[in-house]
């Protein structure tokens, strides 16, 4: 079908030679033609309310006349007002956004994006680095490696970057994996029955891509077949001039598993760290987080957590959400002073526990606290009794020792890294949400 500027302009010789030049003038010649669809519905504006009236009075007929000896086929004419033309296209919009819902979404976190990442002292570099890399995929710093403590915002960062090419280069193949993701697959397709076919579909996966991410590249196992894999993954992408970004807790040289030849292939692009930010910065986070969150606190309260919680972003946010818990349990709308010093004295310093708290105490703090067995909690059970103890025991270690996820993972019966890692992070969730876990975690804390 003609668009309607087309057809619009042979209505209008028609009606020209049809009506007094005075009223095509007035009425006709400032009509502007909106839309036309597939049900034959044509949408046109008039200039003003009396336009609109004049028309529907006095040339309604006529227009439609024109528009059926043009197509041959019979419209459904729709004159509208300014402000009717508004809601039309309001409603349009809406549509549009309706149906782009079912697109695929992105699968990035929504809010780790650059706009809600607080730059710093203590992330400038990194921040640009990722900036750049994310406007010029393949273009600088390539490989880009970043590193540095947990809870300093790398994933964010990586979601950032995927968040802003979905938006900006819809076209492009990104793909955001964990270490973990990534051996699995391989893994997988190497015991597939399949075998060669599962492998090619591996490499088509994974070498087709315009910007490959992989978090937490520190856990890389020493498998053989995995870090070969991964270099050979690795070379092609960038040899295409396809974006590499990796992230890991620590810089390459001190990933002890990794082979020698990723080492050097790692270190010839761009390796940044991220360090725990300054006390501003941190201010700044929390007031971010307390928009996007609506966790309403007082300045106040704001700058003591600020204060009390200095190496761990994720940290930093979970205390404001349980004081802002405790605030709305207390009946209030935005937390005090009150509700923060309850939490945090609630909660001894880390450094006084660390003295003469060891995995053993605190796995046997937790026993008694739940009433359970020490094998139990550490051993295989899986039933509700033991499995949130269990968890609580992980989060703990991670929490107060500060031990690696490997170690954990030992002393809970050879558990694997990712167990832990997951029972730390869901436990970490619950505690942004749930008030028994928040008192439970207090207490056992208390108690230690
Ligand atoms: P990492 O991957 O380094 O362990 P994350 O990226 O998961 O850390 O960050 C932990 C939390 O801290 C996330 O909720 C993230 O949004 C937040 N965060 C980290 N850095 C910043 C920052 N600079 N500005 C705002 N939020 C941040
Ligand atoms: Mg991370």
């Amino acid at each position: 079908m003609q668009d309607i500027e087309t057809i619009w302009k042979q209505v209008l010789e028609k009606l020209e030679l049809r009506i007094s030049s005075v009223s095509y003038m007035l009425w006709i010649k400032t009509i502007k033609p909106l839309e036309i669809d597939e049900n034959d519905n044509v949408i046109l504006v008039a200039q003003s309310v009396t336009a609109k009236n004049q028309i529907l009075r006095n040339f309604l007929d006529k227009i439609d006349e024109c528009f059926k000896e043009i197509t041959g086929r019979n419209f459904k004419i729709s004159i509208l007002d300014q402000n009717e033309e508004i809601e039309y296209l309001k409603n349009n919009k809406v549509d549009e956004k309706n149906t782009s819902k079912n697109e695929e979404k992105p699968p990035f976190k929504e809010k780790f994006t650059f706009d809600n990442f607080v730059v710093g002292k203590s992330n400038q570099f990194v921040y640009a680095a990722a900036r750049t890399v994310a406007e010029h995929p393949g273009k600088r710093y390539n490989p880009l490696f970043i590193y540095g403590g947990v809870g300093l915002g790398k994933t964010h960062l990586l979601h950032a970057i995927g968040n802003y090419l979905h938006e900006f280069s819809p076209n492009l193949k990104i793909m955001y994996v964990t270490c973990e993701q990534f051996t699995n697959d391989y893994i997988a397709s190497l015991y597939s029955p399949s075998k060669n076919k599962s492998i090619m579909e591996f490499r088509g996966k994974y070498r087709n891509l315009d910007v490959l991410m992989v978090d937490d590249i520190q856990f890389i196992s020493r498998g053989k077949e995995t870090q070969e894999e991964f270099f050979h993954t690795f070379n092609e992408l960038i040899m295409n001039n396809k974006q590499i970004i990796i992230c890991s807790d620590r810089p390459p040289k001190d990933i002890e598993t990794l082979e020698d030849r990723l080492r050097s292939r790692f270190s010839s692009g761009l390796i940044h760290d991220i360090q725990a930010p300054d006390i501003e910065t941190r201010i700044a986070i929390l007031h971010k987080k307390s928009q996007l969150e609506k966790y309403y606190a007082e300045d106040e309260v704001i700058n003591y957590i600020a204060e009390r919680v200095d190496s761990n972003i994720r940290e930093l946010e979970g205390k404001l959400s349980e004081v802002y818990f405790l605030a709305t349990l207390n009946g209030k709308k935005v937390a005090t002073m009150e509700e923060a010093r309850e939490i945090f004295t609630k909660e001894p310093n880390k450094e006084e526990i660390k003295n003469d708290v060891n995995p053993d105490k605190i796995i046997s703090t937790v026993c008694d606290y739940f009433n359970i067995g020490y094998q139990d909690i550490i051993g295989k059970k899986k039933n509700k009794e033991v499995v949130e103890p269990r968890m609580i025991a992980i989060y703990l270690i991670s929490e107060l020792l500060n031990l690696p996820l490997v170690n954990i993972g030992k002393i809970f019966g050879g558990r694997d890294h990712t167990t832990i890692m997951h029972s730390r992070d869901k436990i970490t969730d619950e505690l942004k949400t749930n008030k028994k876990i928040q008192n439970v975690v207090s207490d056992i804390k208390g108690m230690l």
